[in-house]
């Protein structure tokens, strides 16, 4: 895959980029490793101040990086800038918040005094460069989540981003620069897929992170694995939207159009399997597929667009490839289940019904503005069907019943339950999956621990 930027709007090849050669990227591995030695004794108020700053920069640049990143990859502009600001705020909570989520801990008194220390204590310490590799989605969210809980950690980062987002890439390792962070802190290696495995052998390296697809998860995981490195994976999801009797239709029908389709529905947690209770399915079913046919589909750059072009072509012939397969095996399509006429790769929002498990697109993950619709009979069927995934990254549940909530909350295999709401990630709330999700978590305060060294200090 060339290193470039391919406008989604027109397949227009934008900006093409050399991948760095290898003594380029030995350069970096050096900078990172000798940077981290000073780094790592700095302090959190002056890690914070350098955030602060990186937070006010970006958002000073909210217009300009929107642009870029729609012209990348295809989001609404709009989304671009709001993506940007969410960054800034990320920033600032764990600029925020760090020292008190790093603090020291101290073992209770009964188990120092069993142990036989005078006193002891349990310190956060950084673990050195970790290798990001990111995905073009949220070509700054997904990056600035590990980045910033990184440098607060006092760890630096080496972000190996996805061929197609390469601006954004670099403008990442320049906001860092301008805001103070020394070079090594923060670089970007441009460099392709192929490039990672031996980056990740380097013994410099202590650990990496990967938002993205299955396979690319399993190739990294297995090598750190090898090498007995950490990993933190945020792999893909199918997220179900279990609609009950008891919820407020209208407003689950409303809120289920922005959840398929946010990020022209490339999105993990975006909520892709709706299942709805039948007393409320043809009420729901309505609604939704009207509040889905109704958006608008055009040019990204427009301020009013709600759903622009996929990012690669590749992407939108994997998706129609999900929707045929499941028109052969019988599906109905209430809406869309084509690409409009003319350039760019856009497809038309989709609603796909009558989804059985041989189809692809009830094993698979739908990454694009296609929902499949299913009827539970009841809350037993409806745990049944969303659960029936391979994923677990979060759901949703609309219900204003208490008993119902507890059981959601305990039978939904996935890293999130959101009720009456769709799942949005907050800098506060742990975000990650389970089963072919993945594995350890990001944001809050254990994100901020998955890539420290928690060592134990005791004294006798
Ligand atoms: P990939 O997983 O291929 O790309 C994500 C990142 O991983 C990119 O930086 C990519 O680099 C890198 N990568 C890919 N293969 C390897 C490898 N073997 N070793 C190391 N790094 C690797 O995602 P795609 O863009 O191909 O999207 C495919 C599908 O993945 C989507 O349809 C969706 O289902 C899922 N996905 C999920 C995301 C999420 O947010 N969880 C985000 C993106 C995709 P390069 O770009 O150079 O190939």
């Amino acid at each position: 895959m060339p290193i470039a930027t391919v406008n989604p709007a027109n397949g227009e090849t934008l900006r093409t980029y050399e991948a760095m050669g290898e003594d380029e990227v030995e350069r970096r591995l050096r900078l990172a490793e000798a940077t981290f030695r000073t780094y790592r004794t700095t302090t959190y108020p002056e890690r914070a101040r350098l955030l602060h700053r990186a937070a006010d920069l970006l958002e000073e640049d909210q217009a300009e990086i929107g642009r870029v990143m729609t012209t990348e990859m295809g989001k609404p502009v709009k989304q671009a800038r709001a993506e940007a600001a969410k960054c800034a705020k990320a920033m600032r909570w764990y600029a925020e918040h760090a020292a008190e989520l790093l603090a020291d801990e101290e073992p209770s008194a009964a188990d120092v005094k069993d142990s036989g220390a005078a006193r002891a204590l349990v310190r956060y310490r950084p673990l050195g460069p970790v290798l990001a590799v990111m995905p073009w989605n949220f070509p700054l969210w997904q990056v600035v989540r590990f980045a910033a809980p990184a440098l607060m950690a006092g760890n630096v980062g080496l972000l190996k981003h996805a061929s197609n987002v390469p601006q954004t890439a670099l403008y990442l390792e320049d906001l860092f620069h301008r805001a103070g962070f020394t070079e090594g802190c923060f670089q970007t290696l441009l460099i392709g897929s192929g490039a990672v495995d031996e980056i990740l052998r380097d013994e410099r390296v202590k650990a990496a992170t990967l938002t993205g697809s299955e396979p690319a998860g399993r190739a990294v995981a297995a090598t750190a694995g090898e090498m007995i490195k950490k990993t933190v994976l945020e792999l893909g999801g199918s997220d179900p939207y279990v609609v009950m009797p008891s919820a407020d239709v209208e407003r689950a029908a409303q809120v289920a159009v922005t959840a398929r389709v946010q990020n022209n529905g490339q999105s993990c947690i975006a909520a892709k399997r709706f299942i709805v209770h039948t007393d409320v399915y043809d009420a729901f079913a309505e609604r939704f597929v009207a509040g889905m046919a109704a958006l608008k589909v055009g040019d990204p750059l427009e301020e009013e667009t709600e759903v622009g072009p996929l990012a690669s072509e590749q992407g939108r012939s994997d998706l129609e490839e999900l929707v045929d397969d499941a028109r052969r095996g019988g599906a109905a399509v209430l809406c869309g289940g084509e690409r409009p006429d003319g350039p760019g790769w856009y497809y038309l929002p989709t609603v796909l019904s009558g989804i059985t498990r041989e189809m692809r697109v009830h094993r698979e993950e739908a990454f694009g503005p296609v929902a499949t619709l299913y009827r539970a009979a009841d809350l037993d069927e409806a745990v049944l069907i969303a659960n029936d995934s391979a994923f677990g990254l979060s759901s949703n549940v609309w219900t204003r019943d208490e008993a119902e909530v507890d059981r959601f909350v305990r039978d939904l295999e996935a890293g999130g339950v959101y009720f009456n709401g769709m799942t949005a990630s907050h800098p506060g709330f742990p975000f990650g999956g389970v089963k072919r999700s993945g594995y350890g978590r990001e944001l809050s305060g254990h994100g901020i621990r998955e890539f420290c060294n928690i060592t134990t200090v005791w004294h006798g």
